[in-house]
């Protein structure tokens, strides 16, 4: 018999890897709740040309792309954005604003497979509909600060930069739309060279040339001062020193919000085409790989037919915060600390006869929020017992219809070796004290 595996860069996630994903999962939702986002959920199925408009070449690249049955192109959603601008223009243009927009699955892209990257993968997307403000951004930013928090990291790094410096010091030396996607692209890579090469107004090779040195600099730096000397370097351009100017707005609401950022990047440029505006990822120093990243998209909901609307987002990386969680070494602590209050519970029926009652009493002790399994392999109670301390079980309650009254039961404790006969309802008050 040939051994199946898994499609490559995909995983099958056994009990511990899902019970640890599923909580990153339950925190984000947690987080669009306090912070008022509602969620949607959209197809995993899209079609090309909803990426194919605005995504940006790395992305398209990577898509898993098929022909249905019907001639169609289909792809398997590689982000969440296009679909939430989708179906903002198709069914949400006239609720009120802002719209605050939460979705959470798998998306899928045809990434070289690594530790923490893989082609299908866990996002939470955030996005914030309607308002240009820098609050905002702020908010966007201050959010994910929140879910690390939440998450239990301890040590990461924002890095903030402005799509719109390098756009605005672009379209005023008339670079055209197309050939400045492809500079940023470049710049994405950290390919500095070509995207000079392919800058040929020369006042504008000389002002990007600045930015790439100040970049070179940035380490160490308090990042208000970064942004005041982009300032300087952009002064002869209006719209790229409008930019600058709300950069500084955003890193001053965020910071005076108590989230502090670490690295401001004069030349930082993501993979995504649609941003226009501010942009950011998180990273933390034991993996060198984004753990989520966002940024304002003014113009994506108008490319697709709906009315001119700013929108500002974020997608955080839910595999991979779950490893620098593990990374970071709470995880152990943490799940020590939970084991102490959720206690693993056995109910094991004394004889064929005792089953019924068992069962109910199981739903009973599960009402009560005790953490409950049931033997249910027919095994005899010697064995049943045997099985019970292999794996780990801290209680066994043992149902005995034949020789105990009604609503009586033996507990075992396993960790320490006693046994006693007690009621359903004073097992409950043992095990929650
Ligand atoms: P993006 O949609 O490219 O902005 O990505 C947002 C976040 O998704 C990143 O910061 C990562 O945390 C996560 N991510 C992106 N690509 C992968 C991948 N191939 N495997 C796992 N996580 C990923």
């Amino acid at each position: 018999m040939p051994t199946f595996q898994t499609v490559r860069g995909t995983r099958d996630l056994l009990p511990n890897d899902a019970r640890r994903l599923r909580r990153t999962i339950n925190k984000a939702a947690e987080t669009a709740e306090i912070y008022g986002y509602k969620e949607v959920i959209t197809p995993i199925l899209e079609c090309y040309d909803l990426f194919d408009a605005k995504s940006g070449e790395e992305i398209r690249a990577r898509m898993f792309l098929f022909e249905d049955l019907g001639g169609r192109q289909i792809v398997l959603r590689p982000e969440f954005t296009a679909s939430i601008a989708r179906l903002v223009t198709a069914s949400l243009s006239k609720a009120p604003k802002p719209l605050r927009i939460f979705s959470v699955g798998t998306v899928y892209r045809y990434d070289e497979p690594q530790q923490g990257r893989y082609r299908e993968f866990w996002q939470s997307n955030f996005e914030l509909m309607g308002s240009n403000k820098p609050e905002a951004d702020a908010e966007i930013i201050l959010l994910t600060n929140r879910l690390l928090k939440k998450i239990g990291l301890r040590e990461y790094t924002f890095k903030l930069g402005h799509v719109g410096i390098l756009r605005g010091i672009m379209s005023q030396n008339n670079i055209s739309e197309q050939t400045q996607n492809l500079i940023l692209q470049k710049m994405d890579k950290k390919e500095y060279n070509l995207a000079l090469r392919l800058i040929t107004e020369l006042k504008c090779r000389s002002v990007f040339r600045r930015l790439f040195r100040l970049s070179d600099s940035i380490s160490g730096k308090n990042p208000v001062d970064i942004v005041k000397r982009i300032k300087r370097v952009v002064r002869n351009y209006d719209k790229a020193s409008i930019a600058a100017q709300n950069l500084l707005d955003i890193l001053n609401l965020v910071t005076k919000s108590g989230c502090k950022i670490g690295i401001v990047d004069p030349v930082f440029a993501r993979g995504l085409e649609y941003y226009t505006g501010m942009i950011f990822e998180v990273y933390i120093p034991e993996l060198e790989i984004a753990l989520g990243g966002g940024g304002r998209y003014d113009k994506l909901i108008e490319v697709f037919g709906g009315e001119p609307t700013p929108a500002v987002g974020v997608a955080h990386g839910l595999d991979r915060i779950t490893l620098a969680r593990q990374k970071q070494a709470l995880n152990s602590q943490l799940t020590l600390v939970r084991r102490k209050h959720k206690k693993r519970t056995l109910v094991i029926p004394a004889n064929q006869e005792s089953v019924a009652r068992a069962l109910k009493i199981s739903e009973l002790l599960r009402k009560a929020r005790i953490r409950t399994e049931f033997e249910a392999m027919g095994r005899k109670l010697d064995k049943a017992l045997k099985k019970a301390s292999r794996r780990n079980v801290d209680f066994v309650v043992i149902v005995d219809k034949l020789k105990l009254p009604v609503g009586k039961v033996v507990l075992q404790n396993l960790q320490q070796g006693s046994t006693e006969i007690l009621t359903i309802r004073g097992f409950v008050k043992k095990l929650k004290i």
